[in-house]
This record gives structure tokens, sequence and C-alpha cells, in this order.
């Protein structure tokens, strides 16, 4: 397949390179100097677009996509599919695929899990948003980049199902923390506490798989100082598309902006900038109740 690749960053360069390795043929453009093996390089996103059956986005926002979206959408040739896998607002999303749809092309809205390692290994899950005749022409394309693609709807769904996830994430992640915290204050051993709730009812991916406290559980981030893994930074991003998500459908959601606030405050104005999101056990050892 003829495929453009715009934003070749720490997710999109190896997606990219993992469907350059399979075969097709694909053109990348990205803002920044990169060269990326197997992919030849563009001048322009319209460049990269052109003539392409497919045009994937891997992108920092919501407005950097529409305006990237904007310039492609009429350079692209009818029937073909614009597919987003960056993480943005559900409403940017929407307002993107209706664009491309009024033009004569398919979108799709696909942002993955699974962080750059699942970008290299080829195991990312995509959660896509968008027309059926997308999804089947996408579907090969999904099947080299990541390992699942569930087909969550219509436009914007895709991005719905990413935010809804990672609330619980964020909020599973903190209270798993806060609990580790506790439980240390109260003398209970960790690997003790790991072995009851991991096998019990409080049990979570946060817990279970990547547990925040170094030496308990599988290998994590906390097992190498924290480091990122998947950044605490992303996570206040994650956390503020659902709170503007919430805020736009009017759905209450207090606990998820009790996450985000904590990650406002954990990045912006403490030690949490550039670290992984599970540093969180380490900020609420130093903390007392006041
Ligand atoms: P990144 O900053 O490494 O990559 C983004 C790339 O886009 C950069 O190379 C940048 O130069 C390029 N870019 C910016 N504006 C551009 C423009 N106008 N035209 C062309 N290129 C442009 O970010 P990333 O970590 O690759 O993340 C990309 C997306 O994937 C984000 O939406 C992020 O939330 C999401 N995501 C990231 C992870 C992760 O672990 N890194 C996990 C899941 C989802």
């Amino acid at each position: 397949m003829k495929i453009g690749f715009i934003g070749l960053g720490n997710m999109g360069g190896p997606m990219a390179a993992n469907l350059a390795k399979a075969g097709h043929e694909v053109t990348g453009f990205d803002m920044a100097e990169v060269s990326i093996e197997g992919i030849q390089m563009a001048n322009s996103a319209t460049e990269a677009a052109k003539g392409a059956q497919v045009v994937i986005t891997m992108l920092p926002n919501g407005d950097i996509l529409r305006k990237v979206a904007a310039e492609v959408i009429p350079a692209m040739d009818k029937g073909a599919v614009l597919l987003d896998c960056s993480t943005v607002d559900v409403d940017s999303a929407r307002a993107v695929a209706e664009q491309a749809q009024t033009a004569g092309l398919s979108a799709l809205d696909a942002p993955v899990s699974g962080g750059v390692g699942g970008a290299q290994g080829g195991t990312l899950t995509f959660m896509v948003g968008g027309d059926e005749a997308g999804f089947a022409t996408a579907k090969e394309l999904f099947d080299i980049m990541g390992q699942k693609a569930v087909h969550c709807g219509p436009s914007g769904n895709g991005q719905a199902a990413k935010i809804c996830n990672n609330m619980i994430l964020g909020a599973t992640m903190i209270v798993t923390c806060e609990a580790f915290a506790l439980a240390d204050k109260l003398g209970l051993d960790r690997q003790a506490m790991f072995d009851v709730v991991s096998t019990s009812s409080g049990s979570s991916w946060s817990m279970n798989t990547y547990c925040p406290a170094p030496g308990i559980g599988p290998q994590s981030p906390s097992d190498n100082d924290y480091q990122p893994g998947f950044a605490a930074d992303l996570m206040l991003k994650d956390l503020r598309l659902a709170q503007a998500a919430a805020e736009s459908a009017d759905a209450d959601t207090p606990l998820g902006e009790a996450a985000m606030r904590l990650y406002a405050q954990f990045v912006e104005d403490e030690d949490g900038k550039g670290r992984d999101f599970s540093a969180m056990l380490p900020r609420f050892e130093k903390r007392g109740r006041n």
C-alpha cells in the first residue's frame, strides 16, 4: 500500500518503520529533521499525502491535527483514508472526520495504548472510531503496528475509549500509590500487600502489571528509578482531555477531576515532570496527612 505518514516522533517513527519493514511504500513528513530506515522523506505534509491510499498522522495535540488535516485533506485522492493515531480531544477528532468525509475521504480516529515499547515491537492496541470501509482498509496496517484493533463505533469514539480508559488508569494508579504509602505507615510489608491485593478485589493493571513499588511484582518503571514508561505529563494531558470531554458532554466525573488536579500539581508544582506516572508513590511516601 502507498502510505503517507505525518509526525515521526517517539511513537510515529517506529510505527512507520514497521510499516516499511512489512513492505509498504511509506513517505514521511515531520517538522523536525528525522530520518527513518526504509522511509522516503517529503518536504511537506501535502507532498507526503499525495497519491497515498492511507495518510497516517501521529501528532502532539488536536490543534496541530486540525492544522495538518486542513493542509492534507485537499491533496488526498477521493476514497483514501485519513487515519489519525494521535491522542486528541473528541471534538477535534469529530471536526477533522467531518471535513475529511465532506471531501470524499474515509476518516478514522485510532488512538493507541502500549507506549513507545508497543510502537517499536508492533504490539499496540488501537481504539478506532469511524466508518466500516475505512476500518476494513486500515485493518492490515493495524495488524502490522499492533496486536489488537477494536472498532468502537462512529468518529470520535476511538478517542472517547482512550480517555475513559486513561481516566480509570490515572485514578487507579493514584489510589494504588496511596494504599502502598498507607500500608508502609501501618507496618504492612509491601510484598505481602502485593500478594494480597493482586489476587483480591483491589487488583488492577496498576497493581498487577505496573506495580509502582520498586522490587515488587513484574518489572516496571519503578524498578528503573521511575524513568518513563508513561510520563506523568502525558497522563496529565489525557486527564485534561477527559475533563474537557466531560464538560462538553455534561458528565459528572469527580474522581477523574481529582486525578487531573493531583497530576497537575505533581507535574507543574512538584518534581513529577519527566518522571513516570507511577512516581506518585515516592510523592505520597514523603507526605503526611496535611
Ligand atoms: P513526539 O513529540 O515524540 O512526536 C510528535 C511529532 O510530531 C514530533 O516529531 C514533531 O516534530 C511532529 N510534529 C509536530 N507538529 C507537526 C506538524 N505540524 N507537521 C508535522 N510534524 C509535526 O510525541 P509522541 O510520543 O510520538 O506522541 C504522539 C501522539 O501519541 C501524542 O498524541 C501522544 O499523546 C500519543 N501517545 C503517546 C504515547 C507515548 O508513550 N509516547 C502513548 C500513547 C499515545
